[in-house]
């Protein structure tokens, strides 16, 4: 599985690239954001798998930061405050953060809980279920779902973006997605894997807006461009 993308909202750089060196060294993917007003647009766009938040930051506090999150995903948050006196409040119900942690805090302490806390929030992958960012494959199943909402593909749909996602960055060519088109096992039916291809993009296109999921490469076929959510499950 794919390492964790944790983001690290703290205006204290310090302090935050402490916590990422920590992190990175442990094997997760980081971001550090240095402010409160981009964290909404950020996990709109990226496939975050878990959230530390300081209180106090520029352009939005923690706080309502927290709660905002929580009312639109249930991406976990460990909020980092150097108020003790407001812990009850952090991850009572008006807020919802899954844990805290009082600064000052040693780094480990801080990788310890992030895991502790995703052991807790991630569901593992079934066996045959395949995940980039908020896209889903479910082999067993035979389902897609983009951000929780199913998508309906057709079987050849579904065998081409299952064999890009089981190999997210390899290029396959035509020939190769092409066997797993039914019924158009013989050259000259190359074009066939295109529309798939042009259909799928327009099916995934509404869930992911600006992002080129399936990208052409020239002169060879398709490859799955993971680069906006290498953060895997
Ligand atoms: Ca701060």
């Amino acid at each position: 599985m794919n390492a964790a993308h944790i983001l690290i909202v703290e205006d204290e750089e310090k302090i935050a690239l402490l916590i990422r060196d920590y992190l990175d060294n442990d094997g997760f993917k980081t971001t550090v954001l240095d402010r409160g007003d981009i964290v909404e647009d950020v996990i709109r766009s990226t496939a975050v798998d878990l959230i530390l938040l300081d209180v106090m930051l520029p352009g939005k506090d923690g706080l309502t930061l927290c709660k905002a999150i929580r009312k639109s995903s249930n991406i976990p948050v460990i909020m980092l405050t150097a108020r003790v006196s407001e812990v009850d409040r952090l991850t009572g119900l008006e807020l919802g953060a899954d844990d805290y942690i009082c600064k000052p805090f040693s780094p480990r302490e801080v990788v310890a809980r992030v895991k502790a806390v995703l052991r807790r929030t991630r569901p593992p992958l079934p066996e045959n279920e395949l995940r980039i960012g908020p896209l889903a494959l479910n082999k067993d199943r035979h389902t897609c779902t983009l951000r929780e909402e199913e998508l309906f593909l057709t079987p050849n749909e579904f065998g081409i973006l299952h064999l890009l996602m089981a190999r997210p960055g390899r290029v396959f060519s035509r020939a190769e997605l092409l066997d797993k088109v039914q019924g158009y096992h013989f050259e000259g039916y190359e074009r066939t894997v295109d529309s798939h291809v042009k259909n799928l993009r327009k099916k995934i296109k509404n869930g992911l807006p600006g992002i080129s999921l399936i990208q052409s490469v020239y002169g060879v076929g398709y490859k799955l461009n993971d680069r906006f959510f290498d953060s895997g499950g």
